[in-house]
Formats: structure tokens, sequence, C-alpha cells
């Protein structure tokens, strides 16, 4: 900011810096100024020139070529010392011009005048100046006229300076602006802080039934209060609605945890009698220097913010290890997209369930699998819950879907008919037009829905929702056959059961796998499986690795196994094989 630079040594040396740099539209705009006092004031030539603690840097010349001087031989310094216009009638009769390089290589010029270009509250940043070959005087109503081009250079900066870099809410300098500060900043090393004070979706909820003024209201008095609370020394910056930043030298770790606790309790008003709570979190960059961009610097900080947000805290900073596995994650779901929309690299396999029964395959489960370019096979597990809070979900289980019906299709070309059952998240099903899509789907491919089982997990989620529910309810209608997953691992009321349309109940491994060696979890499954059986349902115990197990099962009352005790996920020509050598060796 072109303002307030009287108080701030740091922040005089980032305006100069930014005057310095190249910037083409100001320097054109610059160039009629020096242009025009050419013109008026009857000059061969004229310049803008910046100075910081090394050189003169001569911009938007007229008629000149030099671009830039060493310090000790500009005439400009003497303009920019006294803080006022400078006139040398004739440089050959200054006592110290004679000493300047750039006389006496240019020792044409022979006249110097220098009006300083003051910011709003007087700072000189650098000077107009007007050259001749002669010596000569300037009347008064010239420099008159000099001194009143000087103030229009310096206003044109000053809105060239604040143009695009305000937030025009909080009247706050911008992200813009604060990037454009750290890339001229010369403190070698500083932390960016970053203060969330309320959460988006809240902010247009809010903006939606009040309107956006009062939101605006909020935003302002946000500002406000946080500089009344953390009395900075520091230029406080509006990077983002809501969010506010700052930069400090301050290397503790504790001044964080002041920082926040000065923020305790803190509140906005929406109104002049409504106070809103804010919801405070804070991030900041960890200690970084200019040889990292503005935009690394930036990142890090919104890096920690998100992981504050994400985990609860009140403050965190930059951590290296969370942002790597973010940024994994991130690129996991980036190879996912592209392998999906490839179809590249995404395949089935299939895992049978046994009937204890009668030893028939009831049918078998699709598991997706993702053979990665680089990094070989990664699990579902690692990938379905990055997947499943993005709108890629739905891509995927459409890819699911689509490929188990094709193997369905092939299968009953070949004679085989075997239902297949697909893993489904709740917010799959929870779609209105889920059942339909599914039943019109399987209907073209000539199959019946009863082929086609739903493996649904997260029973929870189920409970809470309606939509869900109903659409579970759809698919029964529809004929679809429907599992519920994961049993006994997590939340496993029977009572609320009765709620969700079910068939089959898959008892998950962590209950089922200890029943051959510990007496109490046998205990515990035998009345799980006596409970179910006495509600109707059929019930499944999976990830069986051994026969005692499956002896004990058979003995409890379970109808179906499915564990790599029969046989581990296979790709479907291995299923195929394995199926007709199972048929042949059973007749
Ligand atoms: P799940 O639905 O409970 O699938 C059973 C998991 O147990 C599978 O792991 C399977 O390979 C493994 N398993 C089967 N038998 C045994 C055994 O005897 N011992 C042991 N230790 N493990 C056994 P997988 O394939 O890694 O899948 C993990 C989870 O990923 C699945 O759990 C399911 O929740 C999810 N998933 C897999 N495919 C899909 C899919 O297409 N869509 C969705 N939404 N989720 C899927
Ligand atoms: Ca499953
Ligand atoms: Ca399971």
């Amino acid at each position: 900011m072109l303002t307030d630079l009287r108080s701030d040594e740091s922040k005089k040396r980032a305006a100069i810096n930014l005057l310095k740099s190249h910037d083409e539209v100001r320097d054109e705009a610059l160039k009629k100024y020096t242009l025009l006092a050419c013109q008026l004031l009857d000059m061969p030539m004229c310049f803008v020139s910046v100075l910081d603690d090394e050189k003169q840097y001569i911009k938007s010349a007229q008629n000149m070529t030099v671009t830039e001087t060493n310090l000790g031989e500009a005439f400009c310094t003497n303009t920019l010392e006294q803080g006022e216009t400078y006139i040398c009638p004739d440089t050959h009769r200054h006592p110290d011009f004679k000493t300047y390089d750039a006389i006496t290589e240019a020792p044409f010029v022979r006249f110097y005048a220098g009006c300083p270009l003051k910011t709003q509250d007087g700072v000189a940043v650098g000077t107009l100046c007007l050259l001749d070959t002669q010596p000569r005087t300037l009347s008064g109503e010239q420099i008159n006229i000099f001194e009143q081009l000087a103030g229009l250079v310096s206003g044109f900066l000053a809105s060239w300076h604040n143009v695009g870099y305000i937030d025009i809410v909080t009247l706050l300098p911008n992200r813009q602006r604060m990037l454009k500060d750290i890339s001229v900043s010369k403190e070698s090393t500083f932390k960016l802080v970053i203060i969330d004070c309320i959460d988006m979706p809240f902010a247009y909820e809010m903006a939606r039934s009040l309107g956006m003024t009062v939101v605006e209201n909020l935003l302002r008095d946000m500002a406000v209060q946080l500089q009344a609370r953390l009395q900075l020394t520091e230029q406080l910056y509006a990077v983002a609605v809501g969010r506010f930043a700052y930069f400090t030298h301050d290397k503790e770790n504790s001044a964080l945890e002041n920082v926040a606790q000065r923020l305790r309790g803190i509140q906005a008003k929406i109104s002049p009698e409504v106070p809103l709570d804010l919801d405070i979190h804070i991030g900041d960059s960890g200690c970084c220097d200019n040889a990292m961009t503005p935009g690394e610097i930036l990142r890090r900080a919104v890096s920690a913010l998100h992981e504050a947000i994400s985990h609860g805290h009140r403050y965190m900073t930059y951590d290296e290890v969370l942002d790597n596995r973010k940024k994994n994650d991130f690129s996991l779901l980036t190879g996912l997209r592209e392998a999906l929309h490839e179809d590249r690299g995404l395949y089935l396999v299939y895992q049978p369930k046994v009937s204890l029964l009668n030893g028939q395959i009831t049918g078998v489960e699709a598991l997706l699998r993702w053979k990665h370019a680089t990094h070989g096979e990664v699990l579902p597990g690692l990938f379905i819950p990055l997947v499943e809070r993005t709108s890629l979900m739905r891509e995927l289980t459409g890819w699911v879907i689509d490929h188990a019906i094709a193997q369905l299709g092939q299968w009953r070309s070949q004679g085989i008919s075997l239902p297949v059952s697909i893993n489904l998240a709740a917010s799959d099903f929870s779609r209105p037009d889920f059942a339909d899509e599914l039943d019109h789907k399987m209907r073209n491919a000539g199959l019946t829905p009863a082929l086609l089982g739903v493996e649904c997990l997260e029973t929870e989620k189920m409970l809470e929702s309606p939509a869900a529910l109903n659409g579970l309810e759809m698919l029964k209608l529809r004929g679809f056959k429907i599992s519920l997953d994961d049993f006994g691992s997590g939340y496993s009321n029977i009572n609320y059961l009765r709620q969700i349309p079910m068939d089959i109940i898959k008892l998950d491994r962590s209950i089922v796998s200890k029943i051959a060696s510990d007496k109490a979890s046998r205990i515990i499954v035998r009345n799980v499986v006596r409970l179910l059986k006495q509600l109707d349902y059929v019930v499944l115990a999976e990830g069986v690795e051994d026969d005692k197990t499956v002896e004990i099962l058979r003995a409890l009352g379970c109808d179906e196994v499915q564990g790599y005790v029969y046989a581990r996920p296979m790709r479907a020509g291995d299923l195929e094989v394995w199926y007709h050598d199972r048929n042949k060796s059973q007749s």
C-alpha cells in the first residue's frame, strides 16, 4: 500500500521494490506523463526515477537510454534528501557533479530539476526529473507546473498500486496484494498466519436467508474485531471470504497459542443488535524465506489451516508429513479419475459365497481392483474412503455396475448362472432414481434383478437418512437382493435392523475370526446368529480362513460362508476354472 509508509521501513522498501519492478501498463502511462512534462516545460529529457539503498532506476524516460545509475552519482538523491523540488541550473558548476561517471559519460547534461514523488503521508518513494543539454532556469510558473505534474504522477502511482489490491468489503489489502508483497519482500525468514473466522457453507446459508449485505456487514465487523483483539503491528490482509492473514517473525510456537487465546470468545455483529460467535481456526506456514514462491508460502499456511479445521484444532503449524499425505491422496484421486475416464487399470475380482447347507456356490461378490501405473495394485480400502467424499464416487459405482452387469451377461452366455453382488455406499442408493436406473440397466442386458445383489455398509448413516432407507426399499421392491455388510464391526443394534429392508446379513470377519479359539466370541456369534435367523435373515459369515471355523459356523446355524478357506477373490477367468473344477469334484 502506498499509504502509511512513514511508520514502517519494511513497507516502504516493499513499495519501492514494487515500483522498481517491470509493469508495462504502468510504465506506458508514466511515459505519457514524462512526454507531457517535456512538452509543457519545453525540455528535451524527462524521466521518473525510483531509488533504493543501492541504485537509481530510471523509468519511462523521454530521449534517454540510461536505465540505472549508482546511487552516489544520482542527482535525485539530493531531491529525495531535501524532500522538495531541487534545481541545478548548471551541472558543470556544481561541486559534486564532476565526480559523477554519468556526467562525465554524458557531459551534455547541463540542467537538472527533480521533484519528489510523495505518498499520501508524505514519504518520498521516487522523483520526477527534467534534464536539458544547456544551462537554464525555471520560472515560478514552470516550477508550479512541474510540481503539479509530480503530484499527478504520485496520485497515479498510488491508485495503480491499489487497483485490484483492495478487498472491497473490508477495505483491507487483498490476497493479490499479499502475494505481491511477499514477492518483493526483503525479509529473510517469516511465517504467514491465516485466520479462518467463518464456516463457508454457513456463510452461504446466511447470504441465502438474510441477504448479502448482512454477510458483508459481518465480514467488515470481523476485520475490525480481529484488529482490535490482535493489536497487530503487521499489516492484516483479507485473503478470502472470512479469512485474514498477516506475517510474523515470531518463531516461537507458543505465539499461535497466544493468538488463539486472544481470539477466544470473539464475536462479530450481523447487525448492531445481533452478535455472532466466530468459529476461529488458525494455520501458519512454518518458517519460510524468499527462496519460496509466494504461492507456495500461502499454500502451506492454507494446508495447515485445513488440517486444523478437519481435526477440530484451534491452530496448527504446517506439517510436511501431513501435507505430503494430502498431496498423495490428491494425486491418487487424480489418477483414479484418469483411470476411470480412460478405462485403464481398473478391474473386478470375484469371491465365491458357499452354502453351508449343500456346498453349492450361491453367488460371488465383485470387489474392485486398481492396478496403478506406478504404485502397482492399490487396494479399495485405500482409495474408496477418499473417493466417497467426492463426485467421483458416482462414476466409480457406475463403472462397477456396468462391468458387473457385462460379466453377468457373459456368464449367462456360457451357461453359468451366478448372482453377483456389488458394494454400494449410502450416497449411491440415496439418489432418488438409482433403483430405476439399475433396474433399467439389468433389463437392457436381458437379466433379472434377482441376479444382482447389493451390499451396503454404513448402517448408522442409513438409519439417519430417510433417502437411503427409501432407496433400499425401492431396490428391494424391484427384486434386487440386499445384504448388510460388516455386521458386528461397528454399529450393530439388532432392534434397529428391522427398519432397514434387508435379505442377507454379512457377519464381519472381526467377530467371526476368533470363534474357533475364543469361547466368549463363540457365545456372542451363536446368539447373534440365532436372533438373526429368528428374524428370517440369511446369515453369511465373511473372512473365514479355516475349516474349523466353517464347522463351528455350520453348527451355529449360519447359512453361507465367504473367505480364503474356499477361495480368494479372483479374476473372472480364474473364477470360471475354479467354478467348473468345484462342480466336477462335488458331483
Ligand atoms: P468388504 O465388502 O467387507 O469386502 C471383503 C473384504 O475382505 C475384501 O477386501 C476381501 O478381499 C477380503 N477378504 C475376503 N475373504 C477374506 C479372508 O478370508 N480373510 C481376509 N483377511 N480377508 C478376506 P478388499 O477387496 O480389499 O475390499 C475392502 C473393502 O473395500 C470392501 O470390504 C468394501 O467395503 C470396499 N470395496 C471393494 N470393492 C468395492 C466397490 O466396488 N465399491 C465400493 N463402494 N466399495 C468397495
Ligand atoms: Ca462387501
Ligand atoms: Ca464386509
